[in-house]
């Protein structure tokens, strides 16, 4: 009897246990992913010699999933892989992102941003850009997606198709194409594994595209899951050191665990080292005296609140005499101490770190604004400043191009030349990006650095904004006008646009139009102002400079 007691409330505890252990997700088995991939796009993902399934996003998908999680990898023809996706067949394919793919299929965050170049042997011309290259015979894997942006840059180049990657390289090695437009990063790999010699990287850095995770449909749960898992690796650094390990210069294929474990120590010393360096170089913390603490602990709370505000301030061109574009300058009004100069807080936020936080809800704002002037038809171009340290950080600066879409050549980033003193190398190559997304370079306070004509020197700057402190008095220093007139050509022969910043009055307006400056921007125009009034403004001023014909 008391056997059958605890037998019976024995079994009823275990059928209960049943039930409510997999109801709290105990012992939830995650659904399995089903991965896949065109059978040839190493090093995104490949079948090492064992045929175990590795490369680029197959170890960031490793990564950003449970532990557990049953992975199933697919590898085969490209077209067939897409549409296995759209009908729910597979679960993940990391791709390109575009609009038409979007509409198709759902989209995690971004795992890279890859670029294009155009690839040729070493003693053909070089290009600046796809608007050169009609006539030309170019090699390009079917269905690529630089085939659609191809087509409209440039529309006379004739296409010749290649199975893929690998195959339009070939094509160009024996002749048979011209050029090969080709992701980076494949045909970097690409050249070095067929030991493709001569052939060289003929254009800067072109088409910058997001890579992300394709999802089914049929599987919303997982884009959220995979983004948290996205997100832990950047947070952690992980996705740095798989883009490092997979897609940097260099990057070789998987050998054995030999080679992996030297590799490891090979990382290890380097982070060391690199932990090193950086103690040396930014030595002991900051120290802020207790009124700079407390205004710090404000501002970040303020960030954090999404306190901070934008005001623009209209740019006029002395040629079209209409107002072009616009600075978007920051705004803080501390709810007890009221308005505090940007020179304040800007600097604050740069001696504490935190200046990363500012220029990202900057670019944030700017991309919300650029979008509404694209809606509204507007065609005007806006300035962001961003600070030196953020210029360095190439995850902002992927942010930026991402994030702008076709609207690249209506942002200008300025820079200031003692940014440009620090860590050049990173900068140098974080500008390329940026100019791949066709935003323009303008350097800021030009003049008051001790350096100036060395940043001219390393950059081919798209725009110059001569400091203020020159303009204020060319009316009265001959020699300042001189400086400025100097300045303006020397910036002319370098084909960048001059522009003059701090103009405070008429007679300085006019002696600037004589001097051949390009775009003023001054209080004598008008003041910085919301971003609404900045548009009613200069609709206003444009429609009655339209009504006045230049003279
Ligand atoms: P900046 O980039 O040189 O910006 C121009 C400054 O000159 C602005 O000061 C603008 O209001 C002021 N200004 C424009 N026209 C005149 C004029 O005719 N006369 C006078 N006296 N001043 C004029 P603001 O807004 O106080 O900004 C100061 C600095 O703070 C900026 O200098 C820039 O270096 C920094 N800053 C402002 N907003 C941002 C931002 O969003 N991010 C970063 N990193 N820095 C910012
Ligand atoms: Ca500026
Ligand atoms: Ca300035």
């Amino acid at each position: 009897m008391r056997a059958n007691r605890w037998n019976d409330r024995t079994l009823r505890l275990c059928v209960a246990a049943a039930l409510w252990l997999p109801a709290c997700g105990l012992h939830a088995q995650p659904d399995p992913i089903a991965f896949g991939g065109s059978n040839y796009y190493p090093p995104f993902h490949f079948q090492d010699a064992s045929g175990t399934a590795t490369g680029f996003d197959v170890e960031v998908l490793r990564a950003a999933v449970a532990e557990d999680a049953e992975l199933r990898f697919v590898f085969g023809d490209w077209t067939q892989i897409q549409d296995q996706l759209a009908a729910g067949t597979l679960d993940v394919v990391p791709m390109f992102v575009s609009p038409e793919r979007e509409a198709l299929y759902l989209f995690t965050d971004p795992i890279n941003i890859e670029y294009h170049l155009l690839y040729g042997r070493a003693d053909a011309p070089s290009h600046r850009n796809l608007g050169s290259i009609g006539g030309y015979r170019v090699a390009m894997e079917r269905g690529a997606y630089a085939r659609e942006q191809l087509r409209s840059l440039a529309p006379d180049a004739q296409i010749v198709e290649a199975e893929n990657e690998a195959q339009a390289l070939r094509l160009v090695a024996s002749g048979d194409a011209d050029l090969a437009l080709l992701p980076s990063t494949i045909a970097r790999y690409t050249m070095e594994q067929e030991q493709l010699e001569g052939l060289q990287a003929l254009s800067p850095l072109l088409l910058p595209v997001t890579y992300a995770f394709a999802v089914a449909p049929v599987r919303p749960a997982l884009v959220e899951q995979l983004n948290e898992g996205i997100l832990q690796l950047q947070r952690s650094g992980e996705l740095q050191r798989l883009r490092e390990r997979w897609l940097e210069p260099g990057a070789e294929p998987p050998r054995d665990r030999l080679f992996w474990a030297i590799a490891a120590v090979g990382w290890l010393s380097l982070g060391l080292a690199l932990w090193l360096w950086w103690r040396r170089r930014h030595g002991a913390p900051e120290v802020f005296d207790t009124e700079s603490r407390l205004l710090l602990e404000e501002l970040r709370k303020a960030i954090a609140e999404r306190r901070l505000a934008w005001v623009y301030q209209p740019q006029y061109d002395v040629r079209t005499q209409r107002i072009v574009g616009a600075e978007m300058l920051a705004r803080w009004h501390h709810p007890q101490r009221g308005a505090i100069a940007p020179d304040t807080f800007i600097q604050l936020a740069e001696r504490a770190g935190i200046i990363k936080d500012i220029t990202l809800q900057a670019l944030n704002q700017a991309l919300v604004t650029l979008q509404d002037w694209q809606v509204a038809d507007l065609r005007y171009r806006l300035s962001v400043n961003v600070s030196a340290n953020d210029l360095a950080d190439r995850g902002v600066v992927e942010r930026i191009s991402q994030a702008l879409g076709t609207r690249g050549e209506f942002l200008t980033v300025e820079i200031t030349e003692t940014a440009l003193m620090k860590e050049t190398q990173a900068i140098l190559a974080n500008i390329e990006l940026l100019r791949a997304a066709r935003v323009q370079i303008s350097l800021d306070d030009y003049g008051t650095g001790y350096s100036s004509l060395e940043s001219l020197k390393r950059f081919a700057f798209d725009e110059i904004k001569i400091d203020k402190t020159f303009i204020d008095d060319i009316l009265q220093s001959e020699r300042n006008l001189k400086l400025t007139q100097a300045s303006i050509s020397l910036g002319h022969d370098l084909g960048a646009l001059v522009v003059a910043e701090g103009v405070e009055d008429e007679d300085t307006i006019a002696l600037l139009v004589k001097t051949g400056c390009d775009v003023l921007q001054g209080y004598c125009i008008c003041r910085p102002m919301p971003a609404e009034e900045f548009v009613s403004f200069s609709e206003d001023f444009n429609r009655q400079s339209t009504q006045t014909p230049a003279s």
